[in-house]
């Protein structure tokens, strides 16, 4: 009897919600409900330095919004729990244990300083780079008293340290990789934490999934997974590496918020319908048949195979997207649009939001339309009267362009969007940046704005919220470039 198909997705709640996560989602919900499986979310939370509280939620609102929803996952439970990679501690720790038992990893009591001199002399005689397996070979009696008097060690795994490691990928074919490019991987840190090799592999297998579909990045850490199974003498799923998406330039370089807005939040705020960017997702790399571009989930479920997804590399491409959001516009009811409309931008609650940033500044009720239209936009363009004040006299354009990417950079980092953070953090820019205050918040405000005079600057950026922000300081980033100084 073939095993039931389970899948799942493993982000690591690290920022926003991403659209590659949603991208690989979407792939791994579809195939499990193909086959009549099961589609299941993990959270990756064991890089307790990089976790931020808010991604978690933020993660599985969005999955939700666009209508993945998991059948086992930390919020919902499932047979195969905890979910949650922190809640999992102890089991990665017996089987690390496991490994040490079965003669497949070893204690390695390096310290970091010896590792970094090793890492040194390394990078100076330019030959090979990682462990040089100092611990590799120690006796188990001596392994045992220097652990049993609290000496600090990493668990490594053993590789093979010559031939080749095979992957059979479903998109890809073989994928050969030699061993010697391969370290004896860590799994357990000196802390107890497993590294993300140990703890994806036994929970993929714990949790018995059988397809791991994800994105093409994780292809390197593939041969040491495949050996993880091997160690443990476990049976690997099947592999299926997922194209990166891309962004519209010239290299097509990987998708990167530098160049494109990567948060599902991004998307949502502008107004894209989740029904929409699905289908846009769904695109990237899969086709349909007969050139039919516009079809839902449930259609795509119907006809998907991995025969049907093609590797080249997919471009996120927002006229693309914008087009099909369009498709779905018309075919809503003027009811339905209304409803979409006023949970967005068009209600009671971000007018009033709004009106206080400018009740002192209006004449008419009409003035309100022009004082706050910036505020319902997405895009704006800075080809305008007050688009060259962006560049503030005696400054170059390169070093704004700097000062408004750091700017956007230091709005992305922030974790309390209040009026005081903002306001502190942009302060930070100036100063970093050796900008008089108003040199940075005269660009910041037309950035944002469109306008040199707007509403309170940090307020505005407030109500505005941080995906449009950012949005704009870097596309005004982009602009200043081009102006002459
Ligand atoms: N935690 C990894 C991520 O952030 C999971 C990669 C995988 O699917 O194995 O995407």
């Amino acid at each position: 009897m073939t095993k039931p198909v389970r899948t799942r997705i493993a982000p690591s709640p690290t920022g926003d919600p991403h659209v590659g996560t949603a991208y690989i989602a979407l792939f791994n919900y579809v195939f499990a409900k193909k086959h009549g499986g099961s589609f299941i979310l993990r959270i990756e939370d064991t890089d307790q330095a990089r976790a931020r509280s808010d991604s978690e939620g933020a993660i599985m609102k969005s999955l939700h919004w666009l209508g993945l929803s998991w059948d086992e996952g930390p919020d919902v439970g499932g047979p195969k729990g905890p979910y949650r990679q922190s809640e999992r501690q102890t089991i990665y720790q017996e089987h690390a244990q496991i490994l040490l038992d079965r003669g497949e990893a070893y204690r390695c009591f390096c310290t970091p300083e010896r590792l970094g001199i090793l890492r040194e002399e390394q990078r100076q005689a330019k030959g090979r780079m990682g462990y040089d397996y100092r611990c590799r070979d120690l006796s188990s009696q001596e392994s045992d008293r220097r652990a049993q008097e609290g000496e600090p060690f990493t668990i490594r795994l053993k590789m093979p340290k010559e031939g080749f490691s095979l992957m059979t990928d479903l998109l890809r074919g073989e994928v050969r990789r030699s061993y010697e490019e391969l370290d004896d991987q860590v799994l357990l840190k000196s802390d107890g934490f497993p590294t993300y090799h140990l703890a994806n592999v036994v929970d993929d297998h714990l949790m018995e999934i059988t397809h791991v579909i994800r994105a093409e990045e994780w292809i390197p850490s593939t041969p040491k997974h495949i050996r993880l199974y091997e160690a443990f003498g476990w049976e690997a799923p099947v592999w299926i590496h997922m194209p990166l998406l891309r962004n519209p330039d010239k290299n097509k370089s990987k998708i990167s918020k530098r160049k494109n807005p990567v948060s599902l939040l991004f998307y949502k705020e502008a107004g894209i319908l989740p029904s929409a960017l699905v289908n846009f997702l769904a695109l990237m790399g899969f086709s349909f048949g007969e050139d039919v571009e516009k079809f839902t989930v449930e259609q795509m479920i119907e006809v998907f195979s991995f025969e049907k997804v093609s590797l080249g590399g997919p471009v996120f491409d927002l006229d693309k997207l914008n087009w099909i959001n369009g498709l779905y516009m018309r075919d809503l009811s003027e009811e339905a649009l209304l409803a979409e409309m006023e949970a967005i931008w068009l209600n009671r609650a971000y007018f009033a939001k709004l009106l206080p940033l400018v009740q002192n500044r209006i004449k008419n009720l009409n003035d309100f339309i022009d004082q706050t239209a910036f505020f319902f936009n997405v895009e704006l363009s800075y080809d305008t009267p007050d688009g060259p004040l962006l560049l503030p006299k005696n400054r170059t354009p390169k070093e704004m362009g700097e000062a408004l990417t750091e700017a956007a950079e230091a709005m992305d980092r922030m974790e309390s969007w209040t009026i005081e953070a903002i306001e502190a953090a942009l302060r930070t820019v100036a100063e970093e940046k050796n900008l008089k205050v108003k040199e940075l918040f005269m660009p910041v405000r037309v950035a944002i704005s469109g306008k040199k005079a707007s509403p309170p600057l940090f307020e505005s950026i407030e109500a505005l919220g941080k995906e449009r922000v950012r949005f704009r300081l870097r596309k005004a980033a982009e602009y200043v470039k081009t102006l002459q100084s």
